[in-house]
């Protein structure tokens, strides 16, 4: 579960989870009100894992053929993926470029 870098309190999942889906400018941490921001690495992480996914799906589409068989467990992984997400987030001060 990601901390704050700023009062060092640990977020709740639901309060990360919250959080991820405001857009843009950081989120603003629950208990101090300061902002935080996803590191790059996390992004990266998510980018990484979003692309690995894909790649999965063409794999198995060139071997197996067009199947929907795939297509189902990707529906049924991805909200898998949305719970364990706030347990990778990281956070830092400062919004960071990504390279
Ligand atoms: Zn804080």
């Amino acid at each position: 579960m990601p901390t704050c870098q700023n009062c060092h309190h640990k977020w709740s999942w639901k309060q990360t989870f919250k959080k991820s889906f405001t857009l843009g400018g950081g989120m603003t941490c629950p208990y101090c009100e300061e902002k935080q921001y996803i590191t790059p690495r996390t992004r990266t992480r998510s980018t990484i894992i979003t692309f690995i996914i894909i790649a999965l799906f063409m794999l198995s589409n060139l071997f197996f053929g067009p199947s929907y068989i795939f297509f189902f467990v990707i529906i049924s992984v991805l909200p898998l993926f949305l719970v364990t997400y706030p347990f990778f987030i990281e956070l830092s001060n400062k919004e960071e470029p990504l390279w």
